[in-house]
């Protein structure tokens, strides 16, 4: 028997619809790439939404389901992207910027694009791309200087276009598994790869960030959107926020240090979002220079790589500002697991707590978890069992967009393999070791990079260090630490080995030390260990 409840499908078009009718009176401050501030309202967003919405339709001729990329940095143009191209039944597609030329020419034919939003600041690059791409894809400049220049065929100005169009638009009537974003993979391994979001998981993935178990997110909130709107849609908060109403703000490409505690301060920031790597710089920047006043910032939620506990602890016992963190993939749209203590807690000692807290967390209501042993069982919730982490839920992919490697990817009976690998306690706590191709395997004993490069991190006078494999004759394989150090700072390998030795067992310990001026990073701010693989094999990281 079926229920007797609406059918009520969960859209991108709900979500702007409730933002303007609950919330019309909500900021939304963008730093633009110009470095001048743009300041207006949820009621502002939705009207100019709708003029897009129309020139979508007007103008551009987009049909339904069809691909509309961007290439972007973060800001309300972005943002009414987000919705207009949903909210006419198209797909809206970030790409991101900091690929090489090739893999974004690659997504861009993959995913067919038929239309190209771009910031004039990105001109330079995308104008490599265009000779490579369809001839017939439309491109619309944002944030255009007058006199702009481009070799870009067929470019029309964002305000142009959207000037004389209609406030009001009834949005293209969709089904709520039909898709409203794509994601691509950074392509770590291999050609970037297509997550198709719906609808309804766009929509349930909101909902749930925003819970206090999730991202904690409340019509209170001042949030700043650091992850790129090109990264897993900004972790979703695009969404997040306007289901909240919260207020937004948004840095565009004023990402350093420096220019995020600006805004932190400025605008009274109590949520933000990031990689590690930001966090790192922005801690070191308060460090050099304390801010004068408390800064009003409630949580930084931290994923994309592990949180180091050592930067969580310094962040807190130096300017009390709490780090919480969050895994997630592209695949998973992307956040799976929060990690917060609770109740049960609260006796532990801060260090103990710190513990939990560093691990990945629980999942969230929605997405299941399990650990896949080496033997194909399902690894016991004890945190000791190592096993691959397999996910299913209302936000994860059930296969890759135009992609005929599906089946590698998922178990029989249908759930996504992570290709993270670690454990599972029994509070629910996913802890993960490493990546499955990071792993160590030394003499026939498994090494945790991951481990390795948190306890590195936790030495005061190293500011990055990332782990690899490299061949050994004897054991096989061999850890190799690359290290950057503090400003003014030297330190000896017999320290390192030295403060490492409480942690970990000596044939874990890294014989093989580097010192780099910085250690690469990938096209979203991770430690790139491919390129350092390829490095030291060409003999340039030895
Ligand atoms: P991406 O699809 O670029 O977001 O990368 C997803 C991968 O990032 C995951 O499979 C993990 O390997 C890694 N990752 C994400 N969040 C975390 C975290 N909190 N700790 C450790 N690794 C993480």
């Amino acid at each position: 028997m079926k229920g007797l409840m609406m059918d009520y499908p969960l859209t991108t078009n709900i979500i702007i619809e409730y933002g303007n009718r609950v919330f019309s009176r909500k900021e939304i401050v963008s730093k633009l790439p110009d470095g001048s501030w743009h300041r207006y309202t949820y009621g502002d967003l939705y009207k100019r939404t709708k003029k897009l919405s129309n020139a979508l339709i007007n103008k551009l001729v987009v049909k339904q389901s069809e691909r509309v990329a961007t290439f972007c940095w973060n800001h309300y143009e972005h943002l009414e992207m987000y919705y207009a191209i949903p909210g006419v039944g198209a797909v809206c597609h970030p790409l991101n910027v900091r690929l090489s030329i090739d893999q974004i020419v690659y997504i861009i034919k993959h995913a067919e694009d038929k239309v190209i939003f771009f910031d004039a600041t990105l001109a330079p690059l995308l104008e490599k791309v265009a000779p490579q791409v369809s001839p017939d894809i439309k491109y619309i400049v944002v944030n255009a200087p007058t006199g702009f220049k481009t070799s870009i065929p067929n470019v029309l100005n964002y305000e142009t276009l959207i000037a004389n169009e209609s406030e009001t638009f009834e949005w293209v009537k969709v089904d709520e598994n039909d898709a409203c974003g794509l994601s691509y993979t950074s392509g770590t391994t291999g050609d970037p790869k297509g997550a198709l979001y719906s609808h309804r998981s766009t929509y349930l993935h909101a909902l749930t960030v925003m819970t206090p178990n999730g991202a904690n997110i409340s019509s209170n909130d001042r949030v700043l959107l650091v992850v790129p709107q090109f990264h897993v849609m900004a972790w979703g908060y695009p969404f997040v926020c306007i289901l909240a109403g919260a207020d937004m703000v948004f840095p565009s490409m004023h990402l350093q240090p420096d220019a995020l505690i600006d805004i932190l301060q400025k605008e009274k920031i109590t949520i933000a979002n990031g990689v590690p790597t930001i966090w790192m710089g922005v801690y070191d920047a308060l460090k050099n220079n304390p801010p004068k006043e408390k800064l009003a910032l409630k949580e930084y939620i931290v994923g994309g790589s592990a949180l180091a506990p050592s930067l969580t602890r310094s962040f807190e016992k130096d300017f009390g500002l709490k780090g919480t963190q969050a895994w997630g993939m592209t695949e998973t749209s992307p956040l799976g697991t929060t990690s917060r203590i609770q109740k049960i807690h609260e006796n532990l000692s801060y260090e103990e707590q710190l513990k939990i807290r560093s691990k990945q967390g629980y999942e969230l209501p929605g997405v299941e978890l399990r650990a896949i042993m080496e033997d194909g069982k399902i690894a016991p919730r004890d945190g000791h069992a190592v096993g691959e982490f397999e996910i299913r839920g209302a936000w994860i992919i059930a296969s890759y967009y135009k992609f005929s490697d599906n089946a590698s990817r998922f178990s029989k009976d249908g759930w996504f393999k992570t290709g993270d690998v670690g454990t599972i306690d029994e509070n629910g706590y996913m802890n993960i070791t490493d990546r499955s191709k990071d792993l160590i395997k030394s003499g026939g004993e498994w090494i945790s990079s991951m481990a390795l490069e948190l306890a590195l991190m936790g030495i005061p006078k190293i500011k990055e260090a990332a782990v690899i494999a490299i061949p050994d004759d004897k054991w096989v394989e061999r850890p190799l630490a690359c290290i950057v150090l503090k400003e003014g700072e030297t330190i000896t390998i017999e320290e390192i080995r030295t403060a490492l030795s409480n942690e970990f067992a000596s044939y874990q310990i890294p014989n093989s030390f580097v010192l780099l001026k910085e250690v690469p990073k990938t096209s979203v701010g991770k430690f790139d260990k491919k390129e350092m693989r390829r490095l030291h094999a060409i003999d340039q990281l030895k």
